[in-house]
C-alpha cells in the first residue's frame, strides 16, 4: 500500500506543486490549506507523513505540531519561511523530525519525505523483529543526577526532570560515553538516525536545553562540556 502523506500549506501554488510532486512517485496524498482541517484530516488519516507549513490561517503549523505530537509519533517535516522559527522548529516546543527553509527545490523536499518514511520503516521494522534487549544497566548516577533507563525517567537533587523525548535521549546517550569527545555529526547520526539530515545546530540547541535542566548553573556547565573545535563530552 503506497504511504500516505498529509500536506497542510495555504499557498495554492506550492501546495499544488507538492501534490503533483507527490503523487507522481506514487504516495497518496491529502492536501488541506489551513491548521484546524490539518488536525482534523490528521486524526482521520493518521497518515504516514505529514508536510506542515507554519504561516496558516485558523492554527499556525507550531500549534499544529504542539497537538498532534501529544496523539500520534507520525513523521512532521516542517516548512519554514525564516531562520528564526528554526530553534523552535527543532527544539522543545515543536520536536519536527525535520524542516526546510523556503524556498526549497521539490528535489530536496522529495529526499527528505523518502528519508524519513525509511526511517520510520526501519524503526517499525526493528521493533517488530529484535526480542527486547535485556537491560544491562538500569540507571546511570553521577552525583545527584540519576538515569532511570528502563522508566526513561531523570531526577536531579532527587525531583523528576521533565525531559523532552529528544533530550531524554541524548542525555541517555551521553551517560553510556561518560568522558568520550563526541562530535555533533557522532551525536547527531546516533541520536537522531543515520539518516537524519539536519545540522548541528539541531544538536545544539538540544545542548543547551538539557543543560537547564541537568546544570546547576547552565551558564558554567559542568556536566556537558563543550571541547573547542570538537564537540561535547558528558563528565558527569
Ligand atoms: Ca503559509
Amino acid at each position: 500500500m503506497p504511504d500516505t502523506i498529509l500536506v497542510v500549506e495555504d499557498e495554492p501554488a506550492l501546495r499544488d506543486t507538492l501534490i503533483y510532486n507527490l503523487k507522481k512517485d506514487g504516495f497518496t496524498v491529502e492536501a488541506v490549506g489551513d491548521g484546524r482541517s490539518a488536525l482534523e484530516s490528521a486524526r482521520r488519516l493518521n497518515p504516514d507523513l505529514i508536510v506542515l507549513d507554519i504561516m496558516l490561517p485558523e492554527l499556525d503549523g507550531f500549534e499544529v505540531a504542539r497537538i498532534l505530537r501529544k496523539e500520534m509519533s507520525t513523521p512532521i517535516l516542517m516548512l519554514t519561511a525564516r531562520d528564526d522559527e528554526i530553534d523552535r522548529v527543532v527544539g522543545l516546543e515543536v520536536g519536527a523530525d525535520d524542516y526546510l527553509t523556503k524556498p526549497f527545490s521539490m528535489r530536496e523536499l522529495m529526499a527528505r519525505v523518502k528519508a524519513q518514511l525509511r526511517r520510520t520503516r526501519l524503526l517499525r521494522e526493528e521493533l517488530e523483529k529484535a526480542p527486547q534487549p535485556a537491560k544491562k544497566q538500569e540507571t546511570f548516577s553521577f552525583n545527584d543526577l540519576v538515569i532511570n533507563i528502563t522508566r526513561r525517567e531523570v531526577t536531579l537533587h532527587n525531583t523528576p526532570l521533565q525531559l523532552k523525548p529528544k533530550e531524554y535521549e541524548l542525555l541517555e546517550f551521553f551517560a553510556a560515553h561518560k568522558g568520550q569527545m563526541l562530535s555533533r555529526e557522532f551525536i547527531l547520526e546516533r541520536v537522531w538516525g543515520w539518516d537524519f539530515i539536519g545540522d548541528s545546530r539541531t544538536v545544539d540547541v538540544h545542548v543547551r536545553w538539557l543543560r537547564q535542566k541537568v546544570e546547576d548553573d547552565p551558564g558554567s556547565p559542568t556536566r556537558i562540556i563543550t571541547v573547542r573545535g570538537g564537540g561535547y563530552r558528558f563528565d558527569g
